[in-house]
C-alpha cells in the first residue's frame, strides 16, 4: 500500500524560500516565513514593513494553531466532547465552534448532502487523517454510513448547543476547518494594515490587497498527476482559492485508488473527478465548495459554482478534462 501525501499543492510563483522570518535588506521585497501547522505546509508572504510583518506572521501562526485545537476532532476540544455525547443530550460548545458547525450544515443543505459534516465515523474508519491509512471492510463502511447525516444534527442558537442525534455518530470538519482558518488569518493580515499578504496552508490559499500595486497575487495550481506540475496559474487580489484533489491522501490497491474525500451515501471515495479548485471571497466557502463539487461530479458540480455569487472555479474530471465555470476564464491561465 503506498501513501502519496503532497504538501505543497499550489505553488506561488514568487521568488522562494526561507524557513522563518527572511531578513530583507530592501522594503520591496516581501518578507517570508513558513512553518509545518495543521498538518502541512504553511507560508506567509507580507509586504510593507518588516518589523510588522514578522509580528504580524507570529500571530497568524498562532491563529492557525489554535483555529486547528479547536477544530480537531483527534484533539482533546469542544468538538472531541460533543463527539463522545453522540446520541446522549445536547452540549455547549463555543460560539466560534457552533457558527462553524451552522455553517458546515449550510453547505450539507445546499449540496444534498454532498458536503456532509457528520461523515466523521467513516472518515476514521478509512484513517486518512491520522495513521496509515486502511480498506475497510464493506460491513464496516455499512456500520459507519448507520451515523452519517446531517438531518440528525440539531442546533440551538439560544443555548449555542449541539445535539448529534444517533450514537457513533461524529462530526468532522475537516473539510471546511483549514478555510475558517485562513479566513482568520486574512483578518489578522488586513488588520495589521499590511499593504498586501498571502498565506498558503499546503495549497489552500488567501491573499490580501496586491503583490504590489496594480500587480495581482499569482498562485499556481498543482496539475492532480503531476506533482512537480502545474494545470493552472491563477492572478487574484482580496480572494481565496482551495483545491480538493485525489492525490492530497490517497493509497492504490489493486489498481484502484482510494483517498480521502467520500461520498456520504456510498461511505468509499468519491468518483468521478481528479481536483476541483474553487475561489471565493471566503475561504471558508471556497473549502467547503470545494469537497462538496468533489462529491457531486463535473455536471452538477458546475451548476452549484456557476449558481453561486462571487464564485468561480473548476473541474478535473477523471478523464483529465476541465470544465471551468463562466466566469473563470479570465482568473485562471490554463497550463
Ligand atoms: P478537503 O481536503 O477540504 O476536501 O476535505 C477532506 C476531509 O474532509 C477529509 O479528510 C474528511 O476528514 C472530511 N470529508 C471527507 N468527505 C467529506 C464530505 N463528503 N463532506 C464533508 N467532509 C468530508
Ligand atoms: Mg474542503
Amino acid at each position: 500500500m503506498t501513501v502519496g501525501r503532497t504538501w505543497a499543492l499550489i505553488i506561488v510563483l514568487a521568488p522562494l524560500l526561507c524557513s522563518w522570518g527572511c531578513k530583507t535588506s530592501d522594503s520591496s521585497v516581501p518578507f517570508r516565513a513558513a512553518r509545518i501547522l495543521m498538518g502541512t505546509y504553511v507560508e506567509i508572504t507580507l509586504t510593507g514593513d518588516e518589523d510588522r510583518a514578522r509580528k504580524t506572521a507570529h500571530r497568524v501562526f498562532e491563529e492557525l494553531k489554535r483555529v486547528e485545537r479547536v477544530t480537531s476532532f483527534h484533539e482533546r476540544s469542544d468538538l472531541t466532547e460533543l463527539n463522545r455525547q453522540a446520541g446522549n443530550g445536547a452540549v455547549p460548545v463555543s460560539e466560534e465552534v457552533f457558527d462553524l458547525i451552522e455553517e458546515a450544515v449550510r453547505y450539507a443543505e445546499q449540496t444534498g448532502g454532498a458536503f456532509d459534516p457528520t461523515v466523521g465515523a467513516l472518515s476514521s474508519l478509512w484513517h486518512f487523517s491520522a495513521g496509515e491509512p486502511v480498506l475497510p471492510t464493506a460491513q464496516q463502511i455499512e456500520q459507519a454510513l448507520e451515523t452519517v447525516g446531517w438531518r440528525s444534527l440539531e442546533l440551538n442558537e439560544e443555548s449555542h448547543t449541539v445535539k448529534l442525534g444517533k450514537q457513533g455518530m461524529t462530526v468532522d470538519l475537516g473539510a471546511i476547518a483549514k478555510g475558517h482558518a485562513l479566513d482568520r488569518a486574512g483578518e489578522i493580515v488586513r488588520g495589521s494594515g499590511a499593504p498586501g499578504g498571502l498565506v498558503n496552508a499546503g495549497g489552500d490559499v488567501i491573499v490580501v490587497g496586491e503583490k504590489a500595486p496594480g500587480i495581482p497575487w499569482k498562485i499556481g495550481v498543482q496539475d492532480p498527476r503531476d506533482p512537480q506540475g502545474l494545470i493552472a496559474v491563477a492572478e487574484l487580489t482580496d480572494c481565496a482559492v482551495v483545491t480538493s484533489g485525489d492525490y492530497e491522501r490517497f493509497f492504490e490497491r489493486d489498481g484502484t485508488r482510494y483517498h480521502h474525500i467520500l461520498d456520504p451515501r456510498t461511505g468509499y471515495p468519491a468518483r468521478g473527478v481528479r481536483s476541483v479548485t474553487i475561489v471565493s471571497p471566503s475561504a471558508t466557502e471556497a473549502d467547503a465548495l470545494a469537497t462538496a463539487v468533489f462529491v457531486m461530479g463535473a455536471e452538477k458540480g458546475l451548476e452549484l459554482i456557476n449558481a453561486r455569487e462571487s464564485v468561480e472555479g473548476f473541474i478535473i474530471d477523471a478523464d483529465g478534462k476541465v470544465h471551468m465555470s463562466t466566469g473563470g476564464a479570465p482568473l485562471f491561465t490554463m497550463k
